[in-house]
């Protein structure tokens, strides 16, 4: 073999460690989403970006605090609620999809639990654009792009109180938009939407009120520049395969 022809079976060599590195990255991220977690791996997620990666639109203050005090506090007792219980060995879509049988701070912890760590990936600074196969579907459903992001802004800005707004992969495999309340999210038997959650925006007052104090509407239309695109198109690729 030349030295030519080494480098360059060397250089694939270190492309393909580099996809499988990138892809096992991939995976990992996944895991939280992809509902097969069981108790004993309930894991704390590390935010994947750091604290202050989304200024202006998202403060660095209001990630700490959101991050290390609100969902750390959600996971902590999650924790303690199913510790020794039944709950510790199923995965977060079997106690989701039966949770209005499950104590209340197992339905409320256990989803801040959840829905933080769902909302943190789907949030980036750099976060790509929706691919052509989510934008045929967004197009499909809804007529364009601007009426989606209208239709989710204002499923966030009307949600009453406190609670989330979600795109979902629904049953029929259709994009739809909704809202919860409280902790609630698609997967569970209660919530009003249900599917399988592709974009999550929490819009309870501690994600915005710092910054932007009452003016929920501001936060919702600064969330449209930190969407991790890229990450909600692996989502809607799984929920539709
Ligand atoms: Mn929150």
């Amino acid at each position: 073999m030349n030295k030519k022809s080494f480098l360059t079976i060397a250089g694939i060599g270190l492309i393909a460690l580099s996809v499988q590195a990138q892809m096992s990255g991939v995976n990992n991220m996944n895991t939280f989403n992809d509902f097969s977690d069981k108790g004993a791996e309930f894991l704390f997620p590390k935010l994947p970006f750091a604290y202050d990666a989304l200024e202006p639109y998202i403060d660095k203050m209001t990630m700490e605090i959101h991050y290390d005090k609100h969902h750390r506090g959600y996971y902590t007792k999650f924790m303690d609620e199913i510790k020794g219980t039944a709950v510790a060995n199923k995965s977060f879509a079997e106690i989701f999809d039966s949770v209005s049988k499950e104590s209340t701070g197992v339905r409320n912890n256990g989803g801040g639990y959840y829905n933080h760590g769902l909302f943190w990936e789907n949030l980036s600074p750099d976060g790509g654009k929706p691919s052509d196969k989510l934008m045929t579907a967004i197009n499909e459903q809804f007529g364009s792009f601007d009426k989606f992001k209208e239709t989710f802004s204002n499923a966030a800005a009307t949600r009453f109180g406190s609670g989330w707004a979600w795109l979902v992969v629904n049953s029929d495999g259709k994009l739809e938009v909704g809202s919860t309340p409280n902790q609630d999210n698609p997967l569970m038997d209660v919530s009003p939407v249900k599917g399988s959650p592709i974009l999550a925006l929490d819009v309870w007052e501690h994600a915005y009120y710092l910054k932007y104090q009452n003016k929920r509407p501001d936060y919702i239309g600064a969330f449209w520049n930190v969407v991790n695109w890229n990450v909600v198109n692996k989502r809607f690729d799984k929920a539709t395969r």
